[in-house]
């Protein structure tokens, strides 16, 4: 039996699946279904208070994120407790939940104040087996990075970072507001931390060629994550991006086009990353475009039978990257200092004050 053969991580491949598909990595990592639980918990965003841009990303609607909100440790523990409910109603056994703090920045406060709300959701229920945090890449000084290593000595932790593309002009149309550097930066100081590390990758972003896209998979592949969510490109309401689509102005990618691509990316990309996200999502009422998104089970099939009739596999075309050396140093933290102000400080922000 070789190596390779005897990673768990590669079990998929051998049942023949055609990637390495999120849930199924949940099963055998804790012996049963787990099953996230989305969480805001009232953080804003340095793309939208202005500290490096204001307006967000013109995909996002973050018209609910605003200075006064505040970070709210009751309002954390009550979704938590009716996401429990409501996915043991549904699934009626379930062996464990993820906390999933999901919208906006969810490492923009002070970092004393972040531990407060990671471990109070980390103990509110036995059942919780850990937490998944997602944030930008320009937004994790090393004091959260240590944070997140703390947490990840006895719970699953799972940063997750937004890089969309690696391409500059992209990052710039969608108004990202920071740098593929960023993303370089923050995953070089992450490694060997104890925590995962997940990369959410956009497919179909206007003026991005096809060979654009395999580069960004080519970089995934490099810079070695532990997840990917991919999706493509799609515009709901009450954005930048719903209004230029509505005027004709963005075309989104076409299904057929989405698939092709998405197996193309999903080949390159190593057979041990977990695939947590296969396409857009967005409820109805609020989808302008492309409604084909909309068809999740029918294009998780198509996306299966892309692989089955080319006879390939999530990493067919991986090329492994020269190892890094094991003693590298971890670079020097380039967080924006007008972020770094935010979380490096003691105590509590005055726009993020506790409520409980
Ligand atoms: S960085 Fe994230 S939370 Fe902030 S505006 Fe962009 S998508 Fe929204």
């Amino acid at each position: 039996m070789t190596n390779s053969d005897s990673d768990d991580r590669l079990v998929w491949r051998r049942e023949g699946l055609p990637f390495n598909a999120f849930g199924a990595s949940l099963r055998r990592r804790f012996g049963g279904r787990v099953q996230r639980v989305s969480i805001d918990a009232g953080f804003t965003c340095p793309n939208v208070d202005g500290a490096v841009a204001k307006g967000g990303c013109n995909f996002c609607d973050n018209r609910s994120f605003s200075p006064s909100r505040r970070v709210r440790l009751k309002r954390v523990g009550e979704q938590l407790q009716s996401g429990i409910e409501s996915v043991r109603r549904r699934y009626g056994h379930v062996q464990g939940f993820l906390a999933y703090f999901q919208p906006a920045t969810n490492t923009y406060a002070p970092v004393d104040q972040l531990e407060e709300v990671f471990r109070m959701a980390l103990n509110w229920d036995e059942d919780i087996v850990g937490l998944a945090i997602g944030t930008r890449p320009d937004c994790v000084p090393d004091s959260v990075l240590e944070l997140a290593q703390s947490m990840a000595a006895d719970h699953y932790v799972s940063l997750e970072f937004g890089m969309q593309t690696m391409h500059q002009p992209g990052l710039d149309w969608m108004n990202r507001a920071h740098t593929h550097d960023h993303m370089i930066n923050a995953i070089d100081r992450s490694r060997d931390r104890g925590f995962e590390c997940c990369v959410h990758i956009i497919l179909g972003i206007p003026g991005e060629t096809h060979a654009m896209m395999m580069e960004t998979a080519d970089e995934v592949a490099r810079l070695g994550f532990d997840a990917i969510k991919l999706h493509n490109l799609y515009a709901v309401q009450g954005t930048p991006l719903g209004e230029q689509v509505s005027a004709g102005n963005v075309q989104m990618m076409q299904r057929n086009d989405y698939v092709s691509t998405l197996v193309d990316f999903l080949e390159r990309i190593p057979p041990t990353t977990v695939v947590e996200r296969i396409s857009g999502d967005a409820p109805p009422k609020y989808l302008i475009a492309p409604q084909w998104c909309l068809e999740k089970s029918s294009l998780k099939r198509q996306i299966e039978s892309e692989f089955k009739t080319r006879g390939t596999q999530q990493g067919a075309r991986y090329k492994p990257p020269t190892p890094l050396a094991k003693d590298r140093p971890r670079p020097e933290d380039n967080t924006p200092p007008s972020i770094r102000s935010q979380i490096d400080v003691r105590g509590r922000l005055p726009v993020l004050k506790m409520e409980r």
